[in-house]
């Protein structure tokens, strides 16, 4: 059986105070502690929250990005090995912000996937197509090549240490979720499609989670879906009592 794993992405939300009440919200609320939690918080607040939750069961601490390098001259960025100078242990390569706004590309985001690895941390790996792919039919075999020419390099120990989170564009901070039959056939999709490149016990292993406008009244019937190992939450994963619903809605 897979890991279920349930992850608040933070993105540029939260200034100091509102963001250790609601990482100390989180370690106190009464929540299911064979779930793993994972909150990728704004990196500035990294070190005081890994403090804050370490003997905390189950719940654990992201970045929401790390640059492809190990150090040198690249003026406002932060590096895996920072992070787990920190006692961070995941983070998130390619989300589709950062493959929109920052033009990260397939290529780029397999140099993040290891530099992650080769620092002992977790890669959250996104994947997901536009509106435009889903219209088109072609969305599977899209997904499927991010997949490939980020993640088909690594060897099969290092590819079974990777979060794999699938979130569509078009369902991302927009109200509209993909359908549970949606979700579950791109995470069917996958899985196959990891099971062939590897072996279908290393696909078997591998948490694939869903992203795109997940809340409490739907968490439950997405999480249900045979493929759907968990969610990564933005918006929702914002106030405490709203993640907490998420979190037990397994
Ligand atoms: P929302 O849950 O706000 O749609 O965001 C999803 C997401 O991008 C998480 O990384």
């Amino acid at each position: 059986t897979r890991l279920q794993i349930a992850a608040g992405n933070w993105k540029m939300n939260k200034t100091f105070e509102d963001a250790m009440q609601l990482s100390r919200a989180l370690a106190n609320a009464t929540r299911d502690e064979n779930v793993l939690t994972i909150m990728a918080t704004p990196s500035i607040y990294l070190k005081m929250i890994v403090d804050q939750v370490l003997h905390v069961p189950g719940l654990e601490v992201a970045a929401q990005n790390c640059h492809e390098k190990e150090s040198g001259a690249y003026t406002g960025e932060i590096s895996a090995p920072m992070l787990e100078s920190i006692g961070v242990k995941y983070v998130i390569i390619g989300h589709s912000e950062r493959r929109e706004y920052f033009a990260e590309s397939n290529e780029v985001l397999a140099r993040k996937v290891d530099i992650a690895l080769a620092n002992n941390l977790i890669p959250i790996f996104c994947c997901g197509e536009s509106l435009e792919i889903r219209k088109s039919g072609k969305h599977l075999s899209y997904v499927a090549n991010q997949l490939k020419e980020s993640l088909y390099h690594l060897s099969a120990e290092e590819l079974s240490k990777v979060i794999v989170a699938y979130e569509p564009i078009w369902a991302i901070g927009t109200g509209e979720t993909a359908s549970p039959e949606q979700a579950q056939e791109m995470h069917e999709y996958l899985r196959n499609a990891l099971a062939e490149q590897y072996s279908e016990d290393i696909a078997n292993g591998i948490s694939i989670l869903y992203g795109g406008s997940v809340k409490p009244a739907n968490a439950q019937i997405i999480f249900s879906q045979k493929d759907v190992d968990g969610g990564l939450v933005g918006g929702a994963s914002l106030k405490a009592e709203d993640f907490v619903q998420i979190i037990n809605a397994f």
